[in-house]
C-alpha cells in the first residue's frame, strides 16, 4: 500500500525496533498486571479466558452463553423485582428460558423504558457501592441512563482490549485518538485508571469535534512527533483527514499497524480511502457505552465478530430473527452485568446477521459491517432503506464544488441536500445530482437543494451525514 502524498510508507521496523517494541510490550503488561493486582480489578484473568475462549467452537460458545444467561436469569429472580414485574405484564415466564434460542419468548426492552425506569432497574445485589452509574451523551437526542456492577465494569474493558488487539494494539503500544470533544475522553473514574492508562497504555486525544484547515495541520504534525502504531478513530473523522492529507500531499505519517474506525458507518469507499492514504489495513468497531464493544473485526475483515462471551446479539425484524442479507434491529442481551441487566435490549441501530465460520477460525457469531444509527439510514416510499452516509459521501467526492453535504429526510418522498458550496459550484453540480441521484433512490423521490454557510457536528463530535426523521421500522 502507498501512503498519502505519494510515498510508499517504509517498513514498519526493523528487527531490532521489533525486539524493541516486544520487550516495551512485555514491560507494559508486566507492570499493568501488578496495578492490576492492587486495583482488585481480575482484568488480567478475564484477558487470558477471553484470549482464549475466542477460539472455541461456535457450539462451545453457545454453550458458555446458555450457562451465563441461566446464572444471570436466576441472579435476576432472587435480586431483581422490576424484571420480574416487567416480564409478568407481557406473560413471559423466564424459567422457560434455558437457551439464548429461548430469549424470544422474553419482551423487548426499549430505550424509553430503561429511561423511565433506570433506578428501578438496579439490582439489589451486588451492593449500591459497587454499581457504576454512567449514560449515554445523547447524539441521537435521547441521553440515557444506565448502571453496571464493578465487576462488569472491568470484563467490559478486558473485552476491549482482546478486541484492540486484533488491530496490532498492545499494552505499551502507542495509540493516537481522534475523537470527539474531550469531554468524551473523560471515561475512566478514577485517578488509578487514568494513571494506568499513561504508563501502560500511553495514548494521546485529537479533538475531533471541530475540524478545520489548522486543526487538520495540527494532527498531522503531533501525529507525525507521537509516532503511533495504532489509530483510533471516528470513521468520518478520520475519512475526512484522509482527503485532507490527499489533498495537501502532506508527509507520510510513521508507519501504522492498523486504524480502528468506530462510532460511524465506515462503508467501503471510505474504508478504501483510509487504507490507502494510511498505508495499513480499518478494522472496523460497533460499541455502545451501554454495552461496550459490540463486535469489531478481525484480521479477515470479513464482517465484525460479536463479543459473544458476554454479549447476546439477536437481529430482529418484524418480530422474527433476520435473514443473512437481511437488515433488523439489534436487541442485546448482556450476559455479565448483574448490576442493570440488559435483556433483549433494542438500542436503536440496525444491523445485518452473517453465516458461516471466518477463516480467521474464531467460533465467535458475527454480525455485518453496515450496521448504524437507524437515522443514517433514508426510507424510501417503497419502503427500502439506503445508507444515507454513503450517498453523501458519493455526493460530496463526487459533485463538482461541494465542500460538505448533508442529507436530511423529513419525509419518504423528499430528501433536502444541505450544502456548503465551494469553488466551481455551478449548474454542472446540478447535472451531476440530476444524473447520479436517482441511481441511488426511489424515482418516487424528489430532492432540493438548501445553500448553507456551514454543517456543524453534532455535539458529540461526530459529523451528521445523514439525518433521517423516517422511522426504518417502518419498513419492518
Ligand atoms: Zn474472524
Amino acid at each position: 500500500m502507498t501512503a498519502c502524498g505519494g510515498q510508499p510508507n517504509g517498513p514498519a521496523s526493523g528487527t531490532t525496533g521489533e525486539y524493541d517494541a516486544m520487550i516495551g510490550k512485555t514491560i507494559a503488561y508486566a507492570g499493568f498486571r501488578a496495578h492490576a493486582l492492587y486495583e482488585k480489578s481480575g482484568i488480567p484473568a478475564e484477558l487470558g479466558s477471553l484470549e482464549r475462549s475466542q477460539w472455541l467452537d461456535p457450539e462451545a460458545i453457545a454453550e458458555l452463553q446458555n450457562r451465563r444467561l441461566r446464572a444471570l436469569l436466576d441472579h435476576i429472580k432472587r435480586h431483581n423485582p422490576h424484571y420480574g414485574r416487567f416480564w409478568a405484564e407481557h406473560g413471559a415466564d423466564p424459567d422457560t428460558v434455558r437457551t439464548t434460542a429461548d430469549l424470544v419468548k422474553l419482551p423487548v426492552l426499549t430505550r424509553e423504558h430503561i429511561q423511565h425506569h433506570w433506578r428501578d432497574m438496579i439490582s439489589s445485589s451486588p451492593p449500591e457501592n459497587e454499581i457504576i452509574l454512567d449514560h449515554t451523551g445523547g447524539s441521537s437526542g435521547k441521553p440515557l441512563r444506565f448502571a453496571m456492577d464493578r465487576r462488569r465494569y472491568f470484563s467490559r474493558m478486558a473485552s476491549a482490549y482482546r478486541h484492540d488487539r486484533w488491530s496490532g494494539w498492545d499494552f505499551g503500544v502507542r495509540t493516537a485518538y481522534i475523537w470527539g470533544h474531550p469531554a468524551a475522553f473523560r471515561v475512566q473514574p478514577s485517578w488509578r485508571t487514568r494513571l494506568r492508562r499513561r504508563l501502560f497504555e500511553p495514548y494521546i486525544g485529537l479533538d475531533s469535534s471541530n475540524i478545520t484547515v489548522e486543526s487538520m495541520l495540527g494532527f498531522h504534525a503531533t501525529l507525525t512527533r507521537y509516532r503511533p502504531r495504532v489509530l483510533v478513530a471516528y470513521a468520518n473523522s478520520i475519512y475526512m483527514f484522509a482527503r485532507f492529507l490527499q489533498e495537501r500531499r502532506l508527509p507520510p505519517l510513521p508507519p501504522l499497524a492498523g486504524i480502528i474506525t468506530s462510532a460511524e458507518v465506515l462503508g467501503d469507499e471510505k474504508r478504501r480511502v483510509i487504507e490507502a492514504c494510511f498505508g495499513a489495513p480499518v478494522f472496523d468497531r460497533y460499541g455502545s457505552r451501554e454495552t461496550s464493544v459490540i463486535a469489531s473485526e478481525c484480521e479477515a475483515r470479513q464482517g465484525m465478530h460479536v463479543c459473544s462471551e458476554h454479549l447476546v446479539v439477536e437481529i430482529q425484524k418484524g418480530g422474527a430473527p433476520a435473514q443473512p442479507g437481511e437488515y433488523g434491529h439489534f436487541l442485546v442481551t448482556d450476559l455479565s452485568n448483574l448490576g442493570l441487566p440488559l435483556i433483549r435490549y433494542r438500542n436503536e441501530d440496525l444491523g445485518l446477521p452473517v453465516q458461516g465460520a471466518c477463516p480467521c477460525g474464531r467460533g465467535l457469531a458475527r454480525i455485518g459491517m453496515a450496521a448504524g444509527r437507524q437515522t443514517d439510514f433514508l426510507v424510501t416510499p417503497e419502503g427500502q432503506l439506503i445508507s444515507g452516509v454513503a450517498l453523501a459521501t458519493y455526493l460530496t467526492g463526487h459533485a463538482p464544488g461541494i465542500v460538505q453535504a448533508q442529507i436530511v429526510q423529513e419525509v419518504p418522498q423528499e430528501l433536502v441536500l444541505r450544502l456548503v458550496a465551494g469553488e466551481g459550484y455551478g449548474p454542472r453540480t446540478e447535472e451531476f445530482f440530476a444524473q447520479q441521484i436517482p441511481k441511488f433512490v426511489s424515482d418516487r423521490m424528489t430532492w432540493r437543494i438548501e445553500l448553507v454557510e456551514r454543517i456543524d457536528p453534532l455535539p458529540s463530535g461526530k459529523h451528521a451525514y445523514c439525518i433521517s426523521k423516517v422511522d426504518p421500522a417502518s419498513v419492518f
